[in-house]
């Protein structure tokens, strides 16, 4: 596969980012139709197709949706950094976060636009509950993956 082609990827409704090959294997028969494992030319697509990687293969794929393309790779340099259960999860109406359960913590990364600049957002919860109910004990936005990856290491307890 040349550099300019790259696996077309299905974000699922139980929160995995899936190459078509992992996606027929996960998904119902009834769902299979969806799925076609298909490589696309990246730079001759309609729209904008953002670059990250299959939750269980790993293999490069192309995502149409930046925010889901931008948490997977949080969550892969969360992985890096040692939290082992960074994972995406569903926000509800298929809007995505990146997440890591720590001690009860949980910490929350999701995509923000400031003036036209797509950054990553994160909200640092002391309990579900704090959660449920928008409580930040720290949050911080405007973050590159990097400083996204600080931010957490620094908050959640060690
Ligand atoms: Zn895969």
């Amino acid at each position: 596969m040349s550099n300019d082609r790259l696996i077309y990827a299905i974000w699922t409704p139980w929160a995995e980012l899936l190459c078509g090959t992992c996606h027929n294997q996960a998904a119902e028969s009834s769902t299979k139709a969806h799925a076609i494992a298909k490589t696309i030319p990246i730079q001759h697509t309609d729209t904008p197709q953002f670059r990250s990687t299959c939750d269980r293969c790993d293999v490069a794929v192309a995502c149409s949706y930046e925010d889901v393309a931008a948490c997977k790779n949080l969550v892969t340099a969360l992985k890096a950094a040692g939290f082992d259960d960074a994972q995406l999860e569903q926000t509800g109406g298929m809007c995505v976060a990146a997440t890591v359960r720590k001690d009860g913590w949980i910490a929350v990364a999701t995509l923000d636009e400031e003036e036209g600049e797509t950054r990553l957002y994160v909200g640092i919860y002391k309990s579900q509950a704090h959660y449920d109910d928008g409580d930040t004990a720290a949050d911080g936005g405007g973050l590159t993956e990097d400083q996204a990856v600080a931010a957490i290491k620094a908050e959640l307890p060690q």
